[in-house]
């Protein structure tokens, strides 16, 4: 028989340790959409684990691809060294990116893309001349990862108030969200657009347009609650940013990869970043990596301010382009490209939505939003206890119903594996409808 899990020493990220451990919520074993709870149950995988696995869990290429690599070299510094599979892997991501965005930075996972993008904006503008632009703006209830950088330009106020000031010279945007009007919208929601233009009319006009260095946005909030951009938002952003000067960043950690039919938001949106950050499935998730990608004029302007046998850029990291990271990347983009899973994700999106918006009537349902293979449910909270609706649900999802979904607040989060079909699409919304009913 096995011993009795050990729980105490273990310090669990972002947790009710003392929670979790009175009646640990297990899983062992990862498959296509399922994963296996360590009792022994098939789950469904609601969520992609993490919003990460976009090509379904244990793809055998992928798994493969780091068995080899694994034993053919371990390690391989990538300061004033390099090896061949960290260009194979910038040259593969540049090729789906769009047009123009082709200069790639590798880092670890989505909170060191952050920062590395924030810092990558700010030493653009000071090799230019314009060291006055130090100021970075973000949005409230945006999620950038737990760096410092990530933190103070996030707009989330549980994850920052544990931690004192963070960066100076940040401020924020509104968020889109907005139920009073836009309740139930399928796709883009229709008001709102009029928030991006805070930006300038508010915030600009405070600080003066010539001290901003960037501005960082999720094109869908995904960790808050599945936030959907207004119809032409990010456009206005884009028109507001170019007009000024001011770097425009895409966080992409959740949007990249197909979760919206198409290769990143930036493709979805029509609306072209300076910097797009990556991570998650660019590796499905399997072994972590990060990534920044940047537009050739960013680049060059580095490649521009040095002599040739100075550095560019004081910063990276030690697994900066990891060989089995690579390997595992090249694997899941060849991947994505051969089952065409971006495309799938387009063509099944319209059957997601439906199935989605069929809890409409359900007790408490306040709002349902979607887009591509994303979708958020916000319910109303039980009095005075705000989440606890929503974690309940979660709860009976996963030991009754053997299902994986994600809340934030009272809001439930789906993003499954862009592999699920049709029939999994029905399960996922009836377990959870039933969930939801019979927690009411
Ligand atoms: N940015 C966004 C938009 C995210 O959703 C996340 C994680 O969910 C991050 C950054 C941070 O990524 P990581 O947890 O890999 O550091």
């Amino acid at each position: 028989m096995n011993s009795p899990l050990q729980t105490e020493h273990l310090w669990m990220p972002f947790t009710a340790n003392r929670q979790f451990k009175e009646k640990p919520r297990l899983l062992s074993k990862a498959e296509g959409m399922y994963y296996q709870s360590s009792d022994g149950r098939q789950i469904l995988d609601g969520t992609a684990g993490l919003w990460c696995v976009n090509a379904g869990h244990n793809h055998p290429k992928i798994v493969a691809a780091i068995q080899q690599q694994a034993a053919t070299m371990d390690f391989a510094p990538t300061f004033q060294m390099g090896h061949p599979l960290a260009f194979e892997a910038a040259t593969k991501l540049a090729e789906i990116t769009p047009t123009g965005m082709d200069r790639v930075f590798f880092c670890n996972d989505g909170s060191e893309g952050v920062d590395t993008a924030l810092k990558i904006a700010l030493a653009y503008h000071r090799i230019r001349g314009e060291a006055g632009r130090f100021r970075l703006i973000g949005r409230e209830r945006g999620y950038h990862g737990v760096g410092f950088g990530g933190i103070s330009v996030g707009g989330i106020a549980g994850n920052r108030k544990q931690f004192g000031p963070g960066l100076s010279g940040i401020d924020h945007l509104p968020h889109p969200l907005d139920i009073t009007r836009n309740a139930f919208s399928k796709g883009l929601p229709v008001h709102g657009e009029e928030l991006a233009g805070i930006l300038e009319t508010r915030l600009l006009a405070l600080h003066d347009p010539t001290t901003v260095a960037a501005v960082i946005v999720e094109p869908i909030q995904g960790s808050t609650g599945v936030i959907i951009p207004p119809k032409d938002y990010l456009r206005r952003l884009r028109d507001i940013c170019s007009k000024h000067g001011i770097l425009l960043i895409f966080d992409e950690v959740i949007t990249g990869f197909g979760r919206l039919g198409t290769a990143f938001g930036a493709d979805y949106f029509d609306v072209i970043p300076d910097m797009i950050i990556c991570a998650k499935g660019l590796t499905n998730a399997a072994v972590p990596m990060g990534a920044v990608v940047v537009n050739t004029a960013i680049y060059d302007s580095f490649m521009a301010s040095s002599p040739k046998d100075s550095i560019e850029l004081f910063h990276g990291y030690t697994y900066s382009a990891h060989p089995l990271a690579c390997a595992a990347a090249i694997a899941t983009l060849e991947v994505y490209q051969e089952e065409q899973l971006f495309e799938r994700a387009a063509q099944i999106a319209p059957y997601f939505e439906a199935a989605a918006h069929q809890l409409r009537d359900l007790p408490h349902v306040r709002d349902i939003r979607n887009l591509g293979l994303v979708c958020g449910i916000e319910l109303s909270p039980q009095a005075g206890k705000t989440t606890t609706r929503a974690f309940d649900i979660f709860e009976k999802c996963f030991w009754e119903k053997d299902l994986l979904i994600r809340t934030t607040g009272d809001i439930i989060a789906l993003s499954p594996p862009l592999i699920i079909n049709h029939a999994q699409i029905e399960q996922l919304f009836s377990k959870l409808a039933e969930a939801i009913r019979e927690h009411a």
